[in-house]
């Protein structure tokens, strides 16, 4: 037989061959590597023999598939050793993910000191360096086997394999378990291993079925590998905003008031006052924006007019919901997909429920309120662009599963932005847009963790949008010219789009890695139509502007979440709730330590100053926890001159200076947005 491999050269065979024998006879070296090896696209034991001229890669620990060998392996020694430990427990299955594996027992929760435990049992385990063979039995004897071990779930799984299908165990010296495979060949192919952590899952994921005790586990080949994973699974702890952010007292949940709902803090507050304050003035003075407020609600005839009624209902919050039928509320719907009619039909229909209260809901977004805004007074082309921004609250009634820190709530508030122009000055106001957005992002330091996707439609689905195929086509052809003319680099997305036209999105990663949008700036040639929006031209004629959907610096709450993670914790000086600390060496020094507090206060620094009679060293070191990023220590000396003594987490001990330098220098670093490097953490002892 001819087995060929990876690289195209081929070996040849006059009898069966495992696939071991194959991996030394290459060298001894890839066989001491060797974890599993892929026959024509399957992944087999080792000790798989192989017959036939067939495709084979020797897979080793480089290779995900060989690496995921490794882990479900050490899955398995993981259930010996709980076995051992706990006789009782009833194993389920334990699979290899994405960095590590789980294994489900039914069980009483395990303890950190259990898990200690359980490893240790595992390390002796794989110094016993058992042989892990596989066989397989018919299906009785296979129910029989797991019967007599008393192991219903495995029951459970047999029984529920198809008629005819192969069913196969390993053996690890006298451990037993059910498994398609495949493993290592001796529990000594586990060289670095960590259980993580445990935590409660449902047999097969039901919330109806057995609550089950699930155990989380990495492996590496390499300990220096699994040392940098544990590490990099400390730095996302010591980041996670939606710990962080609570530890720092800037957010709380209470369950009263419900989930996806944040309290922020004072000191959350602040932080979000800031960045508003930062936003509206930069795009009132600096480009062009005037500012809207407009209601938190309206009546369903509005959401109906934009569609969201139909499309987006279960996502909002109703207030006195219609008890329209179906079929009524289906020649409802008809009404407003006639935008000749819609209009008027939006005007003038009234809707109530039981009681004759009007059918109101929270908005999802902003848009239909700023085009009122527009409509409500005449305008020609010498008014456009008319750039109307806002701070502006939204409601969406996600899945209390879904809720996450500041990242998925019920309610938010974004930099919102319309954008009305004639067609002649879409793309460089789309510029523009694209222009703050990076603005902000460098601003705040977050510019080099993003990626731009151009969102598209979904030709295979075009019900769901407004528009023609070729209309489609001219404006994702528009959008893909204006951004090569940026220079920007970006990916392209079918299905991601608005109802109403192609978006350029911007996309952060938390630090577990998962994505969201965060900025994102949108074409728009269909709206403006349905909500009957014109300008008069050069001609006196009426015609239809564009429209572009943005944000600058996206949604508050998620903005600042990813700004603890980035920074864990230590924000920009500007942007801190509390910038400077006075810490009066004792109570002989408070009058002056007043004195520098009401200076800073005049140059509209954020300020306090420790008055309480604790040892300058505690207050130091309460002053780092609480990540103030300068401390003004003041005593006789300082009193005597005038001076303050600085130290930052910037430079650490900066030395005495004379109190007017220091608010000279932090009023500049507030005034430029600068951001400092930092040399002295504040650390996580809290
Ligand atoms: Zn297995
Ligand atoms: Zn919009």
């Amino acid at each position: 037989m001819i087995i060929t491999l990876k690289d195209g050269s081929s070996l040849e065979f006059n009898e069966p061959k495992s696939i071991i024998e194959i991996a030394t006879a290459i060298s001894e070296g890839l066989a001491r590597m060797a974890c599993a090896g892929e026959i024509d696209g399957e992944v087999k034991d080792l000790r798989t023999i192989i017959t036939d001229d067939c495709n084979l890669t020797i897979l080793t620990a480089n290779d995900p598939e060989g690496l995921k060998v490794i882990r479900h392996t050490c899955s398995h020694v993981m259930a010996e050793a709980v076995k051992r430990l706990f006789p009782d427990a009833k194993v389920t299955i334990g699979p290899a993910i994405e960095d590590g594996f789980y294994y489900d027992f039914d069980h009483a929760p395990f303890s950190r000191e259990d898990l200690d435990a359980i490893e240790a049992e595992m390390k002796k385990i794989i110094k016993e360096g058992h042989e892990i063979t596989r066989f397989t039995l018919p299906r009785e004897e296979a129910i029989k086997l797991m019967k007599e071990k008393d192991e219903p779930f495995k029951v459970e799984l047999i029984e529920d394999l198809p008629e005819g299908s192969e069913i196969s165990f390993y053996d690890q010296g006298g451990f037993v378990d059910l498994c398609a495979g495949p493993h290592l060949m001796s529990t000594k192919g586990i060289k670095a291993f960590k259980l993580i952590s445990s935590s409660m899952a449902y047999w097969r994921g039901d919330e109806k079925k057995a609550r089950l005790q699930r155990i989380y586990g990495s492996a590496f080949a390499k300990k220096e590998e699994l040392n940098a994973y544990l590490e990099h699974l400390e730095d996302i702890k010591r980041r996670d905003h939606n710990r962080l952010g609570r530890e720092m007292d800037i957010f709380t949940t209470v369950d009263v008031i419900g989930q996806g709902l944040p309290l922020f803090m004072p000191k959350g507050t602040k932080i979000i006052q800031k960045m508003q304050r930062w936003i509206e003035d930069l795009e009132d003075y600096e480009w062009g924006y005037v500012r809207t407020r407009t209601p938190l609600m309206a009546k369903s005839n509005l959401y109906k007019l934009s569609d969201h009624w139909f499309h987006y209902k279960d996502g909002m919050f109703v207030l006195n919901d219609d008890l329209m039928s179906d079929a009524d509320a289906h020649e409802d719907q008809k009404l407003y997909n006639d935008p000749d009619v819609a209009m008027k039909n939006a005007q003038e229909h009234v809707y109530m429920d039981d009681k004759g209260r009007e059918v109101m809901a929270l908005r999802p977004m902003t848009c239909p309120f700023q085009y009122f805004v527009y409509k409500a007074k005449q305008h020609s082309y010498r008014d456009l662009p008319y750039r109307m921004g806002e701070t502006s609250t939204l409601f969406r009634n996600e899945d209390s599963g879904e809720m996450h820190g500041l990242t998925r709530v019920r309610q938010f508030t974004i930099s919102e932005g319309h954008l009305i122009c004639t067609p002649e000055q879409i793309a460089d106001e789309f510029k523009n847009c694209v222009k703050l957005a990076k603005h902000c992002l460098t601003t705040l330091g977050l510019q080099d963790e993003v990626t731009y996707r151009m969102s598209k439609w979904d030709p295979k689905n075009p019900d769901k949008y407004l528009g023609t195929a070729a209309e489609w086509d001219v404006v994702q052809d528009n959008m893909r010219k204006i951004l090569d003319e940026i220079g920007l680099e970006y990916t392209e997305a079918d299905g991601e789009a608005a109802f109403y036209g192609p978006k350029l999105d911007i996309q952060a990663k938390n630090v577990y890695g998962k994505e969201d949008t965060m900025i994102t700036v949108q074409l728009d040639m269909f709206l403006a139509e349905r909500y009957d929006m014109y300008y008069i031209d050069a001609n006196g004629d009426k015609k239809r502007p564009y429209i572009i959907h943005r944000t600058s610096m996206g949604c508050y709450e998620r903005t600042l979440a990813w700004l603890i993670e980035h920074y864990a914790g230590n924000l920009p000086t500007w942007l801190c709730p509390e910038q400077v600390r006075i810490l009066p060496i004792s109570d002989k020094f408070l009058d002056y330590a007043e004195s520098v507090r009401k200076e800073l206060r005049k140059a509209n620094v954020d300020v306090t100053v420790d008055t309480r009679s604790e040892k300058i060293g505690y207050k130091i070191r309460e002053a780092r926890l609480d990540r103030v990023p300068y401390m003004l220590i003041v005593g006789e000396q300082e009193q005597a001159d005038g001076k303050v003594s600085v130290r930052s987490r910037y430079l650490g001990d900066e030395g005495q200076k004379p109190l007017s330098e220091f608010v000279d220098a932090i009023v500049k670093e507030i005034a430029t947005k600068e951001i400092k490097e930092i040399k002295v953490e504040s650390n996580n002892e809290k």
